[in-house]
């Protein structure tokens, strides 16, 4: 019989994995062009181009994920715009019922998000998951974005969990290699991070085509533990 401590720890990305990626893509690459575009007096082309290229600039780095940054580079209050836009915020597909299964088994399930504490804040409070989890974590108050390994050191220090036995489920291939630097070895992607984007079939990561087919891939583990 397992009991709760021998259960692994279950690590989940926020946004594309467990909500919908489609709000930050009409947020970020949608109306954020066309405030900027008002804001800054030029064409849709022109602030899609000078968006598109800060984008180049600061992908996987903290800066990227920063609400406040975005609203100093950019000139638009971007919290303010995601606000605006906050009953566009959705839960992936079979979230609730996963967590439901996650809680009701006895897993400790945990959000290490690259949002900021801010973006976090509001994601939060739009779906009302905090509840399932016993740690959530931004990398803007660890100081390292998850595609560092710093980031899961710091965060092994702050909250200890057993790096062997983890779960750890993200739809960016670039946060997984810095797990897997770290050492975590089960590390799981999503196919479909956005409801209207593109379907994953290829990845170094197992794929999760249902946020709920997890459920299998863990009770598969449990059964071997149990016959080990
Ligand atoms: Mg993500």
């Amino acid at each position: 019989m397992s009991n709760y401590s021998e259960k692994p720890t279950i690590i989940f990305d926020m946004d594309g994995t467990l909500l919908d990626l489609a709000y930050d893509d009409f947020i970020w690459n949608h109306q954020l062009p066309l405030r900027y575009a008002a804001t800054h007096g030029c064409t849709l082309e022109q602030s899609t181009q000078a968006l598109f290229q800060f984008y180049q600039e600061h992908n996987h780095t903290l800066n990227w994920y920063s609400t406040r940054f975005w609203s100093s580079k950019v000139a638009v209050d971007t919290l303010a715009l995601q606000q605006e836009f906050k009953h566009n915020v959705a839960l992936r597909a079979g979230c609730l019922e996963l967590l439901d299964y996650l809680k009701s088994n006895g897993y400790s399930c945990w959000i290490a998000t690259n949002a900021d504490c801010e973006g976090l804040k509001f994601k939060l409070e739009q779906t009302q998951i905090a509840h399932y989890f016993d740690v959530i974590i931004s990398s803007e108050s660890i100081g390292y974005a998850k595609e560092y390994p710093e980031f899961w050191q710091q965060l092994h220090a702050l909250h200890p969990f057993q790096i062997n036995q983890a779960y750890f489920i993200d739809d960016t291939e670039k946060v997984l290699n810095g797990a897997e630097k770290f050492g975590l070895q089960h590390l799981i992607t999503i196919a479909q991070p956005s409801s209207k984007g593109q379907i994953r079939s290829e990845s170094p990561y197992p794929i999760l085509n249902h946020l709920t087919d997890f459920i299998a891939i863990l009770e598969q583990a449990e059964d071997l533990k149990k016959y080990a």
